[in-house]
């Protein structure tokens, strides 16, 4: 788990106070109200490079196709999960209401979903790129949006950009493609166990990543 911010630019990151210039059209709570039996915390995962990868390339044992078509024209993308992914979805649907929130269109992540989880048992909660908002050319996702109490809400995510709003609330975790021996999902699991009895995950999470900081020091050095 790194932070990298060589594609973002400072200059275009949307920072909490841009949230102005946002299309902010967005329905409020998108999830349902929790009940007793309700899992007390929250896990939203981000669907591409932190979960699968698409490509238009045929590859070797696609894990999934997904065919898109527009008017006539028909596009197939080849879809791979990231190593250890089944294990990692029972593993935390244990201790979290897992919901997915992607960038991606609906048309195209709903088809990965709905291929990875067919019966909906697993991934019941997902959010897509509507869902988002729209900062100077990012997609951002909005955790307020989701009802739940933030305190409990934990967000991983290859792009740092995506939960700029809520940068305590994220466990970055390295863009995936194809590396057979990528092992991310399994220090994920391993640091979600030790998030499992905390009051409040926004101090722990600020305390490993210090994601506001360096957001702020690269701000900083951008604009020197
Ligand atoms: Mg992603």
């Amino acid at each position: 788990m790194s932070v990298d911010l060589t594609s973002n630019s400072a200059f275009q990151f949307p920072f909490p106070n841009d949230s102005k210039q946002a299309n902010m059209k967005l329905s409020s709570r998108v999830l349902p109200a929790v009940t007793r039996s309700s899992h007390k915390r929250t896990l939203v995962l981000d669907l591409d490079e932190t979960l699968v990868h698409s490509t238009q390339q045929l590859i070797e044992n696609p894990d999934n196709i997904v065919t898109l078509s527009n008017g006539n024209n028909t596009r197939t993308l080849y879809v791979k999960y990231r190593p250890g992914l089944m294990e990692f979805l029972r593993k935390v649907l244990k201790f979290f209401e897992v919901v997915v929130y992607t960038a991606s269109a609906k048309e195209y992540a709903e088809q990965v979903i709905n291929k990875l989880d067919p019966q909906r048992k697993m991934l019941k909660y997902r959010l897509y790129r509507d869902d988002c908002m729209q900062i100077g050319g990012h997609f951002v996702k909005d955790l307020s949006r989701l009802g739940r109490d933030l305190s409990q809400v934990i967000i991983l995510d290859n792009s740092i950009t995506s939960f700029a709003h809520h940068l305590d609330n994220g466990i970055p975790i390295l863009s995936w493609f194809d590396d057979p021996n990528d092992s991310e999902l399994w220090k994920v699991t391993n640091l979600l166990e030790q998030l499992i009895n905390t009051q409040d995950v926004r101090p722990i999470l600020n305390s490993i990543f210090n994601l506001p900081k360096i957001v702020q020091d690269y701000q900083q050095k951008c604009l020197v």
